[in-house]
């Protein structure tokens, strides 16, 4: 069978002016700042003018432990604020912003996917409203600050060799991953190791999508830990002055931007923090707006539930006061069977007997999100390889959970495919069933909230950790960082830390290697397992096939 690329459906949406989009949320057109007519930013004035306004439902769209493709989560929550719309309610979506580097790889994009799309695709993928290149320039203010500084006379005491703060760029690029700066003589500083990250890796990221408002990511910008002085002692933000020229080129990227999907409905496509070093879902400020236009908001967080869905509860809801009301967790027929051993290449040919040796997983994943006093729902987002068989073991075993699977043909056919769902999420978050509660509290000791996480969430016998890291973690709750939230950096392919390992695991132990603090974004960083902060580009990079067709549309992303 022929399918479209999502770029071809997306060049043939039938987009409504971005005025027309945002007045029909109850933004005045004074309010929107347009970036083109599809695009446009929400002023911070109406933003804090809403303050007063009562709260929407706040829906999370996360998944099971996914296959390398992904799994749909985006495509779901795309294809599931339209279904809500359907059916009369008025819904708002909120997902990420794309990074541009990858695309040039081999990933797809970020926009959703099929008929359950947001819209322009390729603008969202590419450049957008310029927000990651603010980022970009806010995070390499600071870093040539730092510098500058050692090179004027060094009076805070820098030690060169704890320079924590690098570089970024929105770019795979490998070459750059270990640098020395300052080559070339004295007029040109002093000589030390460095390196680059992927933009989306910035800690700026992480801060602006946590922030409530300008002030507030002001702050947190001043609180970064930049570098350390000979005897440890930790070198601030604020302590180069950075804070306030960082604020003033971040300002508009504070802002959400409103763009709309393939069905003409509203969505917020606002920051997009790494979900390994960072939390990996969208901008608070874009949640709390849309929370205040919608009676419906769903929300994607990256990875499985057990990375995504567990930051997304304990570090953005914790921080942000949000209280989800239902959950959707995205399985498909093809991960199932992956979870269930099936290889990769494999996925193809029915094999019931795998989805049903894979069901374990996303057992797990219910219990541990209603474990969030959150009410769940499985979507199983549908391929055309599924069979009516390994589609019935997935309900009939989800039943068996106490919870239901509804079919979902969004991709295919949009809103009209996912109405069930739609209607389920509705009855779920009209019940009242939902008391949600982080994990653990804020004043738990550091090293028993990453035990919490991996015994209650990865089902882990012990967590294993030298007594480098355990001291680290004690020296930063002296410091007065201990009712920080921790943010698990491991692989998305396992609940354990080993990505051969699927379905649910149970007596393996989470070694961590690592420990970093992000103070401004306030956060512990808790590495198990190779953590890549700079991709590279494959063999065969897709830049190769992309380029401009005669009537200037673009070919070849996605
Ligand atoms: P995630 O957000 O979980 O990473 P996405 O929603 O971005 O996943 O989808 C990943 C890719 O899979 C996209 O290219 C999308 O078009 C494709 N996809 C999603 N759902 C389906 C489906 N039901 N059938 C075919 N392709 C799909
Ligand atoms: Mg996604």
């Amino acid at each position: 069978m022929a399918f479209r690329t999502d770029i071809e459906i997306a060049r043939d949406a039938r987009k409504k002016p971005i005025m027309e989009i945002g007045a029909a949320l109850g933004i005045p057109a004074e309010h929107l700042l347009p970036y083109g007519h599809d695009k446009a930013k929400v002023s911070q004035s109406f933003i804090r003018s809403l303050a007063d306004r009562p709260d929407g439902k706040l829906i999370l769209v996360t998944a099971i432990n996914p296959t390398p493709a992904g799994e749909g989560k985006t495509t779901t929550t795309v294809g599931l604020g339209d279904g809500l719309n359907r059916i009369g309610k008025k819904a708002v979506i909120c997902i990420r912003e794309a990074s541009l580097g990858p695309n040039f790889g081999m990933k797809g994009g970020a926009a959703g996917g099929g008929m359950a799309q947001v819209v322009p695709m390729e603008e969202m993928n590419l450049h957008f409203t310029g927000d990651f290149h603010a980022i970009t320039s806010a995070h390499n203010l600071l870093s040539a600050l730092i510098d500058n500084h050692i090179y004027w006379g060094n009076t805070l005491g820098i030690d060169e060799r704890r320079v924590m703060w690098r570089r970024v760029m929105d770019m795979n690029d490998r070459a750059l991953r270990d640098i020395v700066v300052s080559l070339g003589g004295v007029s040109n500083g002093f000589p030390r190791q460095t390196g680059f990250d992927i933009t989306v890796a910035s800690e700026v990221m992480a801060i602006l999508c946590l922030s409530k408002d300008l002030e507030d990511l002001q702050k947190r910008l001043g609180d970064i830990v930049v570098a350390y002085t000979r005897d440890k002692q930790p070198i601030y933000c604020r302590d180069l002055k950075a804070d306030g020229a960082m604020t003033v080129l971040l300002k508009d990227a504070m802002q959400p931007n409103l763009v709309q999907t393939l069905e003409n409905n509203p969505a917020f496509v606002h920051g997009g923090p790494f979900a390994n070093i960072a939390h990996g879902c969208n901008s608070v400020i874009a949640t709390q707006t849309a929370l205040k236009l919608g009676d419906y908001v769903v929300t994607e967080a990256g990875f499985g539930a057990d990375l995504g869905a567990e930051k997304f509860f304990d570090i953005k809801c914790r921080k942000a006061g949000l209280k989800p009301a239902a959950a959707v967790i995205v399985a498909t027929v093809r991960a199932m069977k992956m979870n269930g051993g099936v290889a990769k290449a494999d996925l193809g040919a029915e094999n019931v007997e795998a989805v049903k040796k894979g069901c374990p997983n996303l057992g797990r994943h219910i219990g541990n999100v209603k474990g969030f006093g959150v009410p769940v729902v499985v979507a199983i987002n549908h391929f055309f390889s599924d069979t009516e068989a390994e589609v019935q073991a997935v309900k009939d075993y989800v039943a068996g959970q106490g919870a239901e699977a509804i079919l979902c043909q969004h991709w295919a056919k949009g809103s009209e495919g996912i109405e069930d769902l739609a209607r389920k999420v509705v009855s779920l978050a009209e019940s009242g069933a939902a008391h949600f509660a982080p994990l653990y509290p804020d004043d738990m000791p550091l090293f028993q909230k990453i035990e919490t996480i991996a015994k209650r969430i990865y089902h882990a016998d012990a967590v294993l950790a030298d007594k480098a890291i355990r001291d680290q973690l004690k020296a930063w709750e002296l410091a007065g960082y201990g009712h920080l939230p921790v943010c698990m950096a491991k692989t998305q392919y396992s609940f354990s830390t080993d990505p051969n390992l699927r379905g649910a695991p149970t007596g393996h132990s989470v070694p961590v290697r690592e420990v970093r603090l992000s103070a401004g974004a306030g956060f512990v960083v808790v590495i198990c397992g190779e953590i890549m902060t700079m991709p590279g580009l494959p063999k065969v990079p897709s830049a190769e096939v992309i380029r401009l067709n005669d009537q200037g549309f673009v070919e070849g992303l996605f």
